[in-house]
């Protein structure tokens, strides 16, 4: 499972390792070009955006409090706060979502929300 999981997190195949989980930034393929894994099925829905969150915001708020503590001007922690959090919600928002997509997969996860 936890090899799966990894590979979510690499955006490679959870099956194989071998081919990219994304045909763009965060839209999986529908098929392995590897292995032909299908992964249509596998709706990861708001779980990646939450980890993300949790991820981000225990990163970024201790460091936050720690700079108003020591005095840091509100320009300069909106200049130095911004990009770093949204340049780390956008790196980890897909490696979150492979991780998940991984666990699933690894899971056995079923279409039962197919529509
Ligand atoms: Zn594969």
């Amino acid at each position: 499972m936890l090899t799966h999981v990894l590979r979510g997190l690499q955006h490679r195949c959870p099956g194989c390792g071998a081919a990219p989980l994304y045909r763009r930034y965060l839209k999986p393929v529908a098929r392995c070009a590897a292995c032909g894994e299908t992964f249509a099925h596998l709706r990861a829905d708001d779980f990646p955006p939450y980890l993300t969150i949790l991820i981000v915001g225990h990163l970024i708020v201790p460091l936050i409090l720690l700079a108003e503590q020591h005095g840091a001007s509100t320009a300069f922690q909106i200049a130095l706060w911004l990009p770093i959090t949204l340049a780390l919600t956008l790196a980890l928002l897909p490696r979150c979502k492979g991780a998940v997509i991984g666990l699933m997969w690894s899971l056995g996860a079923a279409a039962g929300e197919r529509r």
